[in-house]
């Protein structure tokens, strides 16, 4: 089972990705977290290039394939061969963020990011992709209070964010088979209830 946590900064993917790790581990169900960009020492460097403030030079074909690079890599490195293994594997974005932040957000060609990625996963889709949807304000008062130094993405203007959200919202509406989208609004223990809820309909549907 390949799960894809999505959105923007602040959601809270990460905490939601290792809540669920501990879960499924409990139940003695095999699993791996990895996160985009990185997860692998390949894709970890890559994504120094691609996250470093002072890269502003950076063109967006450069991003577009620099994104999808770090991917190739965690999927034949990692990913693939944990699925082959039987694991479930947790992955803190995936293709979704490439369409969203590079096509939606920063406008580039909406065909050929999805091609590019076609490429480079071998046309590996999530089995599940929650979406962890948040107003843009309640964002960027998650990051004030975690008080990191913000990375070249994060630097981008507020429009961006705002294609970058509803983005998300219209990949959701063309697959609602594969995402269920949940109200990162809420409390952790909320929405955490609302995935382990979705995950054991799945299992059993
Ligand atoms: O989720 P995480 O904080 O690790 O993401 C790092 C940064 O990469 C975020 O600022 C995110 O907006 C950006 N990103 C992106 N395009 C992608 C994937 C991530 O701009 N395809
Ligand atoms: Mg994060």
């Amino acid at each position: 089972l390949l799960i894809t946590l999505e959105g923007p900064e602040g959601a809270g993917k990460t905490t939601q990705a290792l809540r669920l790790k501990a879960y499924l581990e409990a139940r003695k169900i095999p699993v791996i977290h990895t996160r985009e960009p990185g997860g692998t020492p390949i894709g970890d460097r890559i994504r120094e290039i691609l996250l470093d403030p002072q890269a502003s030079e950076m063109s967006l074909r450069a991003e577009i394939l620099l994104y999808a690079a770090s991917r190739a890599q965690l999927v034949d490195q990692l990913i693939r061969p944990a699925l082959k293994a039987g694991k479930t594997v947790i992955c803190d974005r995936y293709v979704d963020s490439s369409i969203v932040y590079q096509a939606y957000g920063a406008e580039g060609d909406h065909e050929e990011v999805v091609e590019v990625n076609r490429m480079a996963t071998g046309a590996l889709v999530p089995d599940r992709t929650y979406l962890l949807d948040l107003p843009l304000e309640e964002g960027d008062r998650r990051l004030k209070e975690r008080g990191n130094r913000k990375d070249r993405m994060e630097l981008k203007e507020a429009a961006f964010h705002q294609r970058v959200r509803e983005g998300f919202l219209k990949l959701a509406q063309k697959a609602p088979e594969r995402f269920c989208v949940l109200d990162a609004t809420e409390a952790p223990d909320q929405v955490f209830q609302r995935i382990t809820g979705d995950l054991t309909k799945l299992q059993h549907g």
